[in-house]
């Protein structure tokens, strides 16, 4: 139970982030905009992850799935590192797909 309550503290108002982070309300604003940050909305505020809000200033170091090349990501769910690669994955994915189902017929 103890554990379920922490979760629910971590998600704040933007102004209560803004003071235990040190940002200003505008950027965690713009990073919420960006996608920077986990943030939920609830009615008219905006609900803010603060763990997520800890390193939204910091780059996304993460790897390619496609090529695996290391990159910066300027959101957190980026999983590629260029648009190429994002369709030449999904591409290949959806052709061994095709590739089973053709054999299976
Ligand atoms: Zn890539």
């Amino acid at each position: 139970m103890k554990e379920s309550q922490r979760e629910v503290d971590r998600w704040v108002t933007t102004a209560v982030a803004a003071e235990r982070s040190g940002f200003k309300v505008r950027t965690i604003r713009r990073y919420i905009r960006k996608g920077r940050v986990s943030a939920v909305m609830r009615g008219r505020v905006y609900l803010v992850n603060l763990s997520s809000l800890a390193h939204a200033k910091k780059p996304y170091h993460k790897r390619c799935l496609n090529c695996g090349k290391a990159f910066r990501a300027a959101r957190v769910n980026q999983k590629f590192c260029k648009d190429r690669c994002r369709i030449l994955y999904h591409n290949r994915k959806y052709r061994k797909k095709k590739r089973i189902m053709d054999k299976a017929e």
